[in-house]
């Protein structure tokens, strides 16, 4: 145990964000990284000692890798970096990602909690992991000897980048086909630097590459190469191409120009904070922004209007304002329903709740504003409240309302994968699909879901395709396809 009475004495001390009229004038990290210069490392020390080494930790029922929380909370408390870095990568091929992007429903878990404010897990995981390669301790780990064995994974986000890694790992040839210029999927173009500077990926990927795993960029499977030509060059296929079908919004106006998708909006922001040339980039620069939706990618959307110079953003959401605190229809453990705060909700914008958009109005083929009404609960849906119809003025509508499934691409068709009524790919309870050969990983077969999901996903799919390939049992499996969140 760390410090028997740490919890007791020390209060929860979070990451500090860097001010918010400094953080609008670029694009990098919200949070400065712990464990650069190591300056805040003895703070995280004081932090892990908190934890209580519980007989039973319920944060790592709360944490789909299985994470050993407590005994690397034990070892940063004792100083013992190193091997807490080797006890992070037991369970996690990529900390680094959870440590910056993770919800955390390790903390919401957290026993301590029950009475006081929970231990800073994501905290104490993102110092390790910087100091790790920081220290240059995170290493290149090829196969001792490779099998005859090829596999290939098609999509590069955290799912498919987890799948690779095992799979290299365990002496297969691993290729990763990638449809964008470059490798990581939503960690690439979706999230904004501000949350996750793309450098993180980098060195991942590097460490990858030196491992092994090849990176075939910039083709489209089903059209570069098809799914039966696949098929015949591998002798197991991943789909990891993620559930990126942007939930629409089919109302009157809805064709008028000035209403994306945030994931039209999102990409080219990010390739253009990174100093690429967007020809024709969608910006919020100067405009009345409206966001329509108002989970994640929702707020991303807000972040990154912000410091593209809006004139305003307003974020709407047809649920009613969560409570403040853990609201009682979600007890500890499991995640809690309340409002969330995100770093760049407190830079700024409204966020508008219980109301729906009837209508778009334009002028000369663009937006000029949205209808809106307010809307109650009921047990048939959301009933619209009369006499509440109003307009808000927007040039800029985006829609991030969610994600109905993988894309419909010629490959589903040419490989002949069944899917299911919501139209994610139908996998066994080994992740294999309806086509014998061909696995599933990932929002792909989840549905959008989190990146801690996603890697959790491409362990186990590593073994069960490692199983199929060889026949015997060695890699890690932490979920089953259809394991879920804690819920009640
Ligand atoms: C804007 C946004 C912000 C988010 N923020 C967070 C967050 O802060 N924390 C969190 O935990 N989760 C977050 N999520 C969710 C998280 O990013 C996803 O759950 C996760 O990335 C899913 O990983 P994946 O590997 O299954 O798919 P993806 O990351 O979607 O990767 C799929 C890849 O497959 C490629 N592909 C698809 N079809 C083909 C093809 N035919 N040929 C070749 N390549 C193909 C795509 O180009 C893509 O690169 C966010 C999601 C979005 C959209
Ligand atoms: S539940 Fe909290 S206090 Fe208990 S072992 Fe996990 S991190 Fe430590």
């Amino acid at each position: 145990m760390a410090d028997p009475r740490g919890f007791l004495k020390t209060p929860r001390q979070g990451a500090k964000a860097r001010p918010v009229e400094e953080r609008l004038r670029d694009w990098n990290e919200v949070y400065p990284a712990p464990g650069i210069g190591h300056t805040l490392l003895p703070i995280i020390v004081e932090q892990a000692g908190r934890c209580m080494d519980c007989g039973i930790p319920f944060c790592h029922h709360g944490c789909p890798l299985g994470n050993l929380i407590p005994e690397w909370n034990d070892l940063v408390w004792r100083d013992d970096w190193k091997v807490a870095a080797e006890r992070l990568h037991a369970t996690n091929n990529f900390p680094e990602f959870t440590g910056r992007l993770c919800p955390a429903p390790c903390e919401a878990a957290c026993v301590v909690a029950i009475a006081d404010d929970a231990v800073t897990i994501k905290n104490v995981e993102v110092s390790i992991i910087d100091k790790a390669f920081d220290e240059g301790w995170v290493a290149p780990l090829p196969p001792e000897r490779l099998t005859d064995r090829t596999v290939a994974v098609i999509g590069s986000g955290p799912a498919g980048l987890a799948v690779a890694q095992q799979l290299t790992r365990a002496g297969h040839t691993v290729a990763v086909y990638e449809r964008a210029d470059r490798a990581g999927g939503l960690l690439r173009y979706g999230i904004p630097e501000f949350k996750m500077e793309k450098r993180h990926l980098d060195r991942r990927l590097d460490q990858m590459r030196a491992e092994g795993t090849i990176f075939r960029t910039g083709v489209d499977v089903g059209a570069a190469i098809t799914g039966k030509e696949l098929r015949a060059r591998y002798d197991a296929v991943v789909l990891a191409v993620g559930s990126t079908e942007g939930r629409d919004l089919p109302i009157p106006g809805r064709e008028l120009d000035g209403i994306h998708q945030a994931m039209d909006y999102l990409p080219q922001a990010n390739r253009s904070a990174l100093g690429e040339a967007v020809p024709g980039q969608l910006t919020a620069e100067g405009k009345h922004v409206v966001i329509i939706g108002g989970g994640d990618t929702g707020a991303d959307c807000l972040g990154t209007a912000h410091r593209q110079g809006a004139a305003s953003v307003t974020q709407l959401e047809i649920m009613p304002e969560p409570p403040g605190t853990r609201h009682a229809s979600t007890p500890w453990p499991t995640w809690p329903l309340m409002l969330r705060t995100s770093s760049a909700h407190e830079e700024g914008g409204e966020r508008v709740y219980a109301v729906s958009t009837v209508e778009f109005t334009g002028q000369d083929g663009r937006v000029t504003a949205l209808r809106l009404v307010d809307v109650e609960r009921t047990a048939s849906g959301f009933e619209p409240v009369p006499g509440t119809e109003r307009d808000l003025p927007a040039d800029l509508v985006l829609l991030a309302m969610g994600f109905v499934g993988p894309e419909k691409s010629p490959l589903i068709e040419q490989l002949g994968v069944e899917l299911d009524g919501r139209g994610n790919i139908v996998r066994d309870e080994s992740f294999e699909s309806t086509v014998p050969g061909v696995f599933v990983a990932g929002d792909a077969g989840r549905g959008q879901s989190l990146i801690v999901w996603a890697i959790a996903e491409g362990r186990s799919v590593a073994a069960a395709v490692d199983r199929k390939l060889t026949g015997v049992d060695r890699l890690p499996s932490p979920v089953s396809p259809t394991d879920r969140a804690l819920a009640v």
